[in-house]
């Protein structure tokens, strides 16, 4: 793989949106002799998740990437949780149904998303 394809397949950091991170040693011994490689983020220099291949550091910096969303939004399940719905029937019974209200306490309502 040359080195744009690598820089390529490596998403944007997920802490400051930027390209141009890349694999490198980490300084976690692998088992296996040598060390451990990380994603790192040359601009706000964050280090991803270690992996004991290139491969698998650079899967786990993207997942970890496709989890965090950007400043001023969150994860959201596309089909609402039985609790997010319950939030939002609270509304509805009580005859008040202004719909950022409503949108906002399903949304502090969404399940944990955990991953990366
Ligand atoms: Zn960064």
């Amino acid at each position: 793989m040359s080195d744009i394809e690598k820089i390529a397949e490596i998403a944007l950091c997920p802490f400051c949106r930027d390209w141009g991170a890349e694999v490198a040693e980490s300084a976690v011994p692998s088992i296996h002799g040598g060390q451990k490689q990380a994603v790192y983020c040359n601009t706000c220099f964050c280090e991803g998740p270690t992996s004991e291949t290139e491969k698998g550091a650079v899967e786990a910096w993207n997942r970890r990437a496709a989890l965090t969303p950007p400043e001023g939004y969150v994860l959201v399940p596309v089909e609402p949780t039985e609790k997010m719905a319950a939030v939002a029937q609270q509304f509805v019974y009580s005859g008040f149904d202004w719909p950022k209200a409503v949108y906002r306490a399903m949304v502090a309502a969404r399940p944990e998303v955990s991953g990366g």
